[in-house]
């Protein structure tokens, strides 16, 4: 069976942007009949904030999106918090361990900053330069919490369709370099967590926003390398404020739980989603949100992104 999700980081409030990520991921599903899983990406513990899984719930509820599996509902690929899925990613990074794919790495983020190469996506960090990467098994490890776990990136052009952008492409080694799939805190990364939970839960669609590219092009390699199924990819637009950059606090309070308590309506919101997504043109108005599934249609999606006046809900 085909099934989309939703994966909020319990890190802060859900906005605006995320809000019409999640539509489209919802909209999409629901027009493929697949079934939908809400899951809590909360392995970042110092950024976890304890109030924001159940406010991201409650601002997803509001707006009508619904779920079959998730940490509220059940079901049978639970647990539906990363927090409570560690033994799942110890398994990956050991079998990543054992067919040397990874390699422990002590350096610093200074480090890397002054020797790695420019990298070749926005907003990414420089590429490794590969000091630790001589290590082979049987060598010693540093010390317990100096050190993660760096995937060793194949020099091998990757490529996929994807459902808004089209063809994309890259050599990982050479974009990307070698990444962390653990912190030094052995914590998961955010690459092997939600490869191991996508395929996991049986994920087919992934929609998330487009600033998550070279991320993608690194769980591809993660997905290969664990021997598991790659889901299709939507990077949708990001929603930016009028300056042209990334919706953000400068821009005024777009918090989803702020217009819930101004008793906005949320047809307002899947209205605005809708049309700024150019699923509907100014004129159409949607009443909830099953109403706009009819619209829905990958092939409208612009890739650029989005610029918006926020006040209109406030
Ligand atoms: N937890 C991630 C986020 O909120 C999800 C990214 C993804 O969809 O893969 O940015």
């Amino acid at each position: 069976m085909s099934a989309g999700r939703f994966a909020p980081s319990p890190t802060g409030a859900q906005h605006l942007g995320n809000a019409r990520t999640y539509l489209l991921a919802y909209w999409s599903a629901r027009k493929a009949k697949s079934k939908l899983v809400l899951r809590i990406e909360d392995v970042d513990s110092p950024r976890v904030k304890p109030w924001a899984s159940q406010q991201a719930i409650d601002d997803l509820s509001w707006l009508g999106v619904s779920w079959e599996e998730g940490p509220d509902v059940g079901g049978s690929n639970g647990p539906y918090l990363q927090s409570q899925r560690m033994p799942l990613y110890r398994d990956a990074l050991q079998t990543l361990i054992r067919t040397d794919r990874v390699f422990p790495c002590a350096c610093t983020r200074k480090d890397i900053q002054e020797a790695g190469s420019a990298p070749h996506f926005d907003h990414e960090p420089a590429v490794y330069p590969g000091f630790c990467a001589g290590w082979k098994q049987g060598d010693a490890l540093p010390a317990e919490g100096t050190y993660c776990w760096r995937f060793r990136a194949g020099d091998q052009s990757r490529e996929f369709t994807d459902l808004v952008l089209g063809s994309r492409e890259c050599v990982p080694a050479v974009a990307l370099g070698a990444f962390p799939v653990t912190q030094k805190n052995g914590e998961p990364s955010y690459q092997l967590a939600v490869v191991v939970d996508d395929a996991a839960m049986g994920i087919t669609e992934v929609v998330r926003g487009n600033d998550l590219i070279a991320s993608t092009f690194r769980q591809i390699e993660l997905y290969s390398a664990l021997g598991l199924q790659v889901p299709r990819f939507a990077h949708v637009p990001l929603v930016c404020g009028p300056d042209g950059r990334r919706l953000a606090k400068r821009h005024g309070d777009t918090r989803l739980s702020l217009y819930r308590e101004r008793g906005v309506s949320p047809a307002k919101i899947i209205t605005w989603a809708a049309r700024s997504a150019g699923l509907i043109d100014e004129h159409t108005h949607v009443e909830n949100i099953e109403s706009a599934i009819e619209h829905f249609d990958w092939s409208k999606i612009p890739e650029r992104d989005t610029r918006v006046e926020t006040d209109g809900f406030q």
